[in-house]
């Protein structure tokens, strides 16, 4: 049966030549792998495809195909990064009614999958595998090129985040953390962000994924890239916070600013995109929009009346609301509020974080949106047709999470699935219904109209009083880096930015503990 399933997989097979025994030996396995995987360096900066890896790839298909269907995800995660030599057809009509076709990229890492945040803690980036799955078995996969990332070196990381906090992120582990006594405290690892096996590597994957995506969006290689296994929004500069240890939103903004002037960055996790906020506060290079829970709710920040400082005034955006936002809530903010901040910022690419804890049923949100609720605003921004990197975030519902995830990647690709989800791996997890959409619950909607009203008012009035498109110098001399965001500089030579936001979250920290992992 698994064999069956296997082939269905139309890939082409490669084989290195000196993989192990004769060369006709080799050729007698390649043709057999040849029925369903195809292996394709995808670009020179994709991170190519070892024997090592092919090796082991073979060895668990073999398993599979024997013994068990329980690894058949990780295989294929190995197996598919491959890249499509074709895209069917996605042409989507846009708002102005003319054709577009999308090219859509696709960045996994099947390891992500292998990583563990400890017994009871509600992330779980087993999500990023159960997601794939469904984009497999879904046959998704076959319109997107689909890329595993070069694992970006450390000190890339450092574009954005200290030396110091990379450095210690680098060296802890679970055997030598009562060496760090001081440094967890400062860098606020711990109970939210506990340090476990592989914690760096982990933080290297999903960020590679997002500032790989990035890249290709600056080369003019695709439209829309997704890296599901991002969106990491609360890490700071020096801290982690929210489960989050690197700030992958921040550094792909950062590489998207070497080749576009302004970057739009909309976030619709249930919790306030902070960090990346407090990163871009005082440029207007960046403009920040978050719709999320706001009052007795980590991060605590988010007020609508914060809307960044001096360069940066007018350009971060926040929308508070209450519990139980549902569909047609979101909808009615969500679209006046895009189309207005595409109006007035006019963004050259923007990054969407699809947090999937606003959903109805999230373990730790509360509110009441159905995925297709969810996905109407991923299907909105994609309607302006601006290079956007799509990423993941918050989840903690798992059956739910992966459900979200797929079906905006088809929303993405402008190709409908159908609602019966196909036979997976992972196929008990979406039992007894095995449906991908589920209905909402009929918790109360404490949005009212009038407040919905009051609050787009005050938000288009902040998006009134900005420069419309404004433009940056070009510095010289420095390939690539031209764009820098002067807050950013500033936060680092002057710690000017820095201190504004600290002295902001200072006045937060009442309500800065709110997410405890609750079993
Ligand atoms: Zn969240």
């Amino acid at each position: 049966m698994l064999f069956s399933q296997s082939s269905q997989f139309p890939f082409v097979g490669w084989v290195p030549t000196n993989l192990c025994g004769t060369g006709t030996e080799n050729k007698t396995q390649s043709s057999d792998l040849a029925q369903y995987c195809s292996i394709e360096v995808a670009n020179s900066s994709s991170r190519s495809f070892s024997e090592r890896d092919f090796f082991t790839a073979w060895i668990e298909l073999c398993y599979l195909h024997l013994f068990s269907s329980d690894k058949i995800g990780k295989s294929f995660g190995a197996m598919v990064f491959v890249k499509q030599e074709q895209h069917s057809s996605n042409a989507t009509v846009d708002q102005t009614g003319s054709s577009s076709k999308r090219r859509v990229s696709y960045f996994y890492d099947a390891e992500v999958g292998n990583y563990h945040y400890g017994q009871g803690h509600p992330m779980k980036p087993f999500r990023a595998r159960l997601t794939h799955n469904l984009v497999i078995n879904y046959g998704l996969y076959r319109q997107m090129d689909i890329f595993r990332p070069p694992l970006i070196p450390g000190k890339e990381l450092t574009r954005f985040h200290s030396d110091d906090y990379i450095n210690f992120l680098r060296l802890v582990s679970p055997d030598n953390m009562h060496d760090y006594t001081r440094q967890l405290q400062r860098f606020n690892v711990g109970e939210d962000c506990p340090v476990f096996d592989g914690l760096f590597e982990f933080c290297q994957i999903y960020t590679s994924g997002s500032i790989g995506g990035a890249q290709r969006l600056n080369q003019g290689a695709a439209d829309v890239v997704i890296n599901w296994s991002g969106g990491l929004h609360h890490a700071k500069k020096s801290e982690a916070s929210g489960f989050c240890y690197v700030n992958d939103c921040v550094l792909a903004i950062l590489e998207l600013l070497k080749t576009h002037n302004r970057v739009l960055y909309i976030d619709i996790d249930i919790h306030h995109g902070d960090g990346v906020e407090e990163a871009f506060y005082t440029t207007n290079r960046v403009m920040t929009a978050s719709f999320h829970k706001f009052g007795e709710f980590f991060p605590g920040t988010g007020d609508i009346a914060d809307k960044g400082v001096g360069a940066g005034e007018g350009y971060a955006i926040n929308y508070p609301l209450n519990d139980g936002m549902d569909d047609e809530s979101m909808k009615s903010i969500f679209c006046p509020v895009i189309s207005k901040i595409m109006e007035r910022f006019q963004p050259n690419a923007i990054v969407l974080q699809c947090g999937a804890d606003s959903l109805s049923g999230d373990r730790l949100g509360c509110f009441n949106l159905s995925i297709r609720g969810h996905a109407d605003c991923v299907a909105f921004v994609k309607s302006f047709n601006v290079p956007t990197l799509v990423l993941g975030g918050g989840g903690y519902t798992l059956r739910n999470v992966p459900r979200c995830w797929v079906y905006e990647t088809s929303i993405l690709l402008d190709t409908p699935i159908q609602d019966t989800m196909p036979f997976n791996d992972y196929f008990d997890y979406y039992g007894p219904e095995h449906k991908l959409l589920l209905p909402v619950s009929n918790m109360c909607n404490l949005n009212t109209r009038q407040l919905l009203t009051e609050r787009t008012t005050k938000v288009l009035q902040i998006l009134d009083s900005v420069e419309i498109a404004p433009s940056v110098p070009i510095l010289t001399g420095q390939v690539g880096t031209t764009q820098i965001p002067g807050n950013l500089l500033k936060m680092e030579d002057e710690g000017a930015g820095r201190d504004a936001q600290a002295d902001k979250r200072q006045d937060m920290s009442g309500t800065g503990d709110a997410m405890s992992i609750a079993e």
